[in-house]
């Protein structure tokens, strides 16, 4: 077979071709009114998808440093904060915290496992001097989503911000920032929203403004007020990744004209297709509330997960997830998430059937993408 390479990854993931070719552009500078123009255009779609009134900062790192922002512009030495942490970057809260001095309490939740409104409330209730509560829209590591909107209606009500890692969720699935009064969302390029990785961004709320004005954490690069400074000037307090804003702007386009609850449905399908074809094969999914933005699926009994993922990115081409550690082997993961189609979701599944079967496990061929296939079809839009 020719060697065709299928990237079904949670991040990076695939690009427009539409949007790649304007990475050949040539490059124009970054203070001219041209860019700026392009560059206030991408801020402004970034604010839709986000749902937000207020200033959304283009930021040129990954999308860990929109959360390092969030914690060093709104935090100070000693301050206690809690962090819900249900996997891989859950985890990542409570780091970037304890690199800063922060008192980071860890609400550690075994991977998949929801935790509720309630069990916040109560949370709160026993540590009244919290000053920021961390969390994961989609936890990328398990495919988990959580409920930010109850989060927001519970920290809401006391003294605290809800900072919430929207870095694969955004654009995937619904989370409206001002609406679910979350305080700082912070968000990635690589992922749903369908550029290559280097941009992330990340917004304040009123509530957070105000510990921003307060806070004592050092910072320079990640500074959000020299960042609103240049931003009333329409620019950035750095050169910029300009191909990529570009891209970003392009990539925008396709989102805006396409609208955002179409493309929440066509996740939400893309992920219903992914359940059902994985169920038909008897295989159990990993979250208690699996998101629509990636599958985690446990490696069945007598089956060994390390060569399942090696055989289908190695043999089939298809470049899905392994588990991340502590959680090698017990489950891989299915992206359907930014530029992928329904039939990327078959591809998957194909590529997971003709795995299977080179391992010996059992099933009857093709019950994947029988299952998979009328939902797809009778939900295209
Ligand atoms: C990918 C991802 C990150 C990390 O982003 P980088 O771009 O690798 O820095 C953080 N959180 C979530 C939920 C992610 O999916």
């Amino acid at each position: 077979m020719i060697k065709k390479y299928y990237l079904l990854s949670p991040g990076p993931t695939p690009v427009p071709e539409s949007v790649l070719a304007t990475a050949a552009e040539p490059i124009i500078h970054h203070r001219t009114p041209e860019f700026s123009k392009i560059f206030m255009e991408t801020t402004e779609g970034i604010k839709h998808v986000f749902g937000t009134k207020e200033d959304v900062f283009i930021l040129t790192s990954s999308g860990t440093g929109a959360m390092e922002t969030a914690i060093v512009n709104t935090l100070s030495p000693g301050d206690k904060v809690i962090s819900i942490n249900g996997g891989k970057f859950g985890e990542r809260w409570g780091n970037i915290c304890r690199a800063y001095g922060i008192n980071c309490k860890e609400i550690v939740l075994e991977w998949g496992k929801d935790f509720t409104k309630e069990q916040l409330e109560a949370e709160l209730k026993a540590n009244p001097d919290v000053k920021a509560v961390f969390a994961t829209l989609s936890e990328t590591s398990s495919g988990a989503v959580y409920d930010i909107q109850g989060y927001g209606g519970v920290v809401e009500k006391t003294e605290a911000i809800l900072v919430v890692d929207g870095i694969s969720g955004i654009a995937a699935t619904p989370c409206p920032m001002d609406e679910w009064k979350v305080d700082v969302m912070v968000s990635g390029s690589q992922k749903s929203f369908m550029i290559p990785p280097g941009l992330a961004y990340i917004a304040f709320g009123q509530k957070a403004w105000k510990f921003v004005g307060n806070s004592k954490l050092p910072k320079f690069y990640f500074d959000a007020v020299k960042a609103k400074k240049n931003l009333e000037k329409q620019t950035t307090p750095w050169t910029p990744a300009i191909s990529l804003i570009i891209q970003q702007k392009k990539s925008l386009d396709i989102i805006k004209s396409m609208g955002l609850e179409r493309l929440y449905n066509h996740h939400r399908i893309l992920g219903e297709a992914t359940r059902a074809g994985v169920k038909a094969l008897n295989l159990e999914l990993l979250a208690q509330r699996p998101g629509n933005i990636l599958t985690a699926v446990k490696t069945p009994p007598g089956i060994d997960g390390a060569k399942l993922v090696k055989t289908m990115q190695g043999k089939y081409m298809a470049y899905i997830a392994g588990a991340q550690d502590p959680n090698k082997g017990k489950f891989f993961r299915i992206a359907h998430l930014g530029y992928m189609g329904g039939f990327d979701v078959i591809t998957a599944l194909s590529a997971l059937e003709l795995t299977l079967a080179d391992l010996g496990y059992k099933f009857e061929m093709g019950s994947s993408a029988r299952a998979a296939e009328p939902i797809i079809r009778e939900n295209w839009i």
